[in-house]
């Protein structure tokens, strides 16, 4: 009789055996369907030395129900799985949920039906369905994406389908992708790109693991030189896959990706409709797919003939997922490649420390691009001196940025002022009894969005009108704002010149691959004097008639004070002044500051980042700190406050006595309260040699707490709070 251990999709479980049914045949990595109890659930099989699991008799075994018609999950796949779920102490069955479908596409229907508006108004027109049919407009998709769109229940969309105002779609999900052409559109190469390229052709053809750090400064063409990269892999009939670090970044990348290989790639993100990820998953799964842009999720995806990775903007902290399985996006793609023995390139004009370092002891090898293409220049920084050329009371652009605004509108070319603040301001108060809005769910001011005339709190998401009076002294017209958004800002610059044409980019504006494509097609129309953004336009972008960059507040991203605040700051300012002048122009970027003699401003200005990077390094060594050390991070967190604490204390009364690891707290997080949870925070820090992952599941695993208390793992924390 044949047995199979198989991970079902529950992270409560532990593997389970079953019995394979006359007939049926199943491999290692095969997808089935598994009884549990009166339910069935996906699951894979996988190799039962692996996995331990009680042992159960033949005559106690249930039989699968079903394996479905895919190719099995490749071993480099299960052993990258087994990895991150130890690695990041995260059940195997969560980690494996990263790599399947939802069920849809596994069966392999040919079509789905989605539903579009017909344009036929609806007799009995309710303020709801009018919400619906005209924030649907043109759009498509399935009963409930259509309900997330409109802001409505599937009820009331069935409705409207019903009354005819929406009609039913056949979409057929099997249609093939189309190849790129490695040869549709190649650049010609400066001399230093050429030689990168040529090392990485060199690896792909090997096809053994080979990690690189491509160290370019922006503008210097690292995208075309990873392109060489894809390029060869598709010549080798192979799969690539770019991970991009924000979505809104994969409208300008598709672009520039179809004039070189004269086709789109696949894209893989949450913005796909489920139509959409159907067929990209299976066009992955069954290697149809020949290169994929994605979000940090695809990493996890099953490409059965893997030939390269690319991490673009490799140093980016988003890479790091902060719910469920907290994994790092650019450490596990080095482990698929390594599982995969494929290359990987961490591309980046500002490496993270840790790449740096293991560049530096030889285990990644550097490639370098040291000057922009075309002969631009990087841009000229200087910093204003906020405390002796302060901005009138009430306003954040000081003088001399003003003045640089003024000469870049009257010789008609664009301007970026960056603050990494969405809203108008981030705190609200009231003037007459200073009563502050803060969020009922959190640590967290309730920060104003003018557009919109609402609070909104960044963290949980809670929202509510902008109320007109106080509502503990009940003073009308009584709120102030304090400090600045982005929106503030903006109306500053209106103020300021009301003439400029202006846009805000931040995720609450720019929130899908279509909005992301919209803004570029305005910017390269000339349609845009000045834009105010967030991070979101820190990369990426390539704008030739853009010269200034105007950084708002260069020490707030100072104030978070964590290991890595001072090094996140240098990147994300050095990010942003790369957008500047990389066309024929020459670019300048002026850096507000209360601090001009701080290390970072000094590097930044002086434009020496060796130096910085050095100074950082040292300091992290001498700490101990990683990558020179390890952390990883505890979070309790209860609804209930006391028992948040006790069960915090009881942990750290708990913690085990090793060698070079020390355990600190508990204490209050931060962010004390999230999303109604009180939160606690220990903090594991321990030598590069000590197994930290092992010490943990020993001490947490003998240890018992509350139904309402969770405990959350952070290994190679990067948030703090
Ligand atoms: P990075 O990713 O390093 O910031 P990009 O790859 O975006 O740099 O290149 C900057 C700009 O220069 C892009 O518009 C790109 O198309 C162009 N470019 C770079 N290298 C070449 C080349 N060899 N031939 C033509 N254009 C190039
Ligand atoms: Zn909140």
């Amino acid at each position: 009789m044949s047995r199979a251990r198989v991970i079902v999709l529950n992270a409560a479980l532990g593997p389970l055996d079953y019995r394979v049914p006359q007939g049926m045949v199943v491999e290692p990595g095969s997808i089935v369907v598994a009884p549990l109890g009166p339910r069935q659930l996906v699951g894979a099989v996988w190799e039962p030395e692996r996995l331990q699991t009680e042992e159960v008799g033949d005559n106690r075994l249930r039989n699968l129900v079903h394996v479905y018609d895919l190719p099995p999950l490749a071993a480099p796949l299960r052993r990258l799985i087994e990895w991150t779920a130890d690695y990041y102490l995260a059940p195997l069955a969560a980690v494996l949920r990263m790599a399947l479908p939802s069920s849809g596409a596994l069966d392999g229907a040919r079509s789905i039906t989605e539903y579009r508006a017909t344009g036929h108004v609806p007799e009995r027109l309710t303020p709801q369905r009018a919400q619906a049919l005209e924030r649907i407009g043109e759009r498509q998709g399935l009963v409930a994406e259509l309900a997330i769109i409109g802001g409505v229940s599937d009820g009331v969309i069935r409705g409207l389908v019903k009354a005819g105002a929406i009609e039913p779609i056949e979409v057929t999900i099997d249609d093939p992708f189309p190849v790129p052409k490695p040869d549709h559109g190649p650049p010609a190469l400066d001399a230093s790109q050429a030689e990168a390229a040529g090392a990485l052709r060199a690896a792909v053809a090997a096809g053994e693991f080979a990690p690189y750090l491509l160290d370019g400064v922006t503008g210097s063409g690292k995208t075309e030189v990873y392109f060489e990269a894809i390029a060869e892999a598709i010549r080798a009939d192979k799969q690539a896959l770019v991970l991009l670090p924000e979505i809104a970044l994969t409208e300008p990348f598709l672009k520039r990706f179809a004039a070189r290989f004269g086709c789109d790639p696949v894209p893989w993100h949450s913005g796909l409709r489920q139509s959409q990820r159907r067929r990209a998953w299976r066009a992955i799964a069954t290697g149809e797919a020949r290169v994929v842009v994605g979000a940090r999720s695809s990493l996890f995806l099953p490409y059965p003939r893997l030939g390269l990775i690319v991490v673009d903007e490799a140093h980016e902290a988003s890479f790091k997922q902060e719910e469920g399985v907290q994994y790092h996006a650019r450490d596990v793609a080095v482990m698929r490649a390594s599982f995969e023995q494929v290359p990987v390139i961490l591309a980046s004009a500002t490496p993270a420390i840790e790449s740096r370092y293991m560049a530096e002891i030889g285990t990644y090898a550097e490639l370098k691009l040291p000057d922009r293409y075309g002969g631009a220049r990087l841009p000229d920084m200087a910093a204003i001196d906020m405390l002796q050329d302060p901005p009138p009371r009430g306003r954040w652009l000081a003088p001399g940025l003003v003045e640089a605004l003024e000469e870049n509108l009257t010789n008609g070319e664009q301007s970026l002022l960056f603050l990494n603040r969405r809203g108008y301001a981030p705190l609200t108060l009231c003037r007459h009894c200073g009563y502050r809005f803060q969020c009922p769910n959190c640590t967290a001011w309730m920060v104003e969005h003018r557009f919109t005339r609402r609070l909104a709190c960044h963290h949980c998401g809670h929202v509510m009108p902008s109320p007109k009076a106080c509502p503990e002294c009940k003073e009308e017209d009584s709120l102030v704002a304090c400090g600045p958004g982005v929106e503030r800002i903006a109306d500053e610059v209106h103020a300021l010149f009301p003439d400029a044409r202006t846009i805000v980019v931040t995720s609450d504006t720019i929130w899908s691959p279509a909005k992301a494509a919209e803004f570029v097609a305005r910017m390269e129309a000339g349609e845009i004097d000045i834009v105010i953004g967030t991070q979101l336009v820190t990369k990426g972008y390539h704008f030739p008639n853009l010269t200034l960059v105007g950084v708002v507040d260069a020490d707030l991203g100072l104030s978070g004070g964590d290991l890595r605040a001072a090094e996140r700051s240098f990147q994300q300012i050095r990010q942003v002044s790369g957008r500047a002048g990389r066309g024929g122009k020459h670019g300048r970027v002026l850096v507000q500051t209360h601090d001009p003699s701080a290390r970072v401003i000094q590097a930044l200005v002086s434009g020496d980042a060796e130096g910085f990077y050095a100074a950082e390094t040292d300091a992290r060594r001498e700490a101990g700190m990683p990558p020179f050390g390890r952390l990883a991070a505890i979070v309790v967190s209860s609804e209930d406050q006391a028992e948040a604490i006790e069960s915090a204390r009881m942990i750290g009364r708990a913690a085990p006595a090793h060698d070079n690891m020390a355990v600190f707290g508990p204490a209050p997080a931060p962010l004390a309260m999230l999303r109604g949870r009180h939160r606690y925070r220990l903090l594991v820090h321990a030598a590069r040699a000590v197994p930290v992952q092992d010490n943990i599941r020993d001490w947490l695993g003998a240890l018992t707490w509350p139904r309402g208390v969770r405990v959350a793992v952070d290994v190679d924390p990067y948030s703090f709070l």
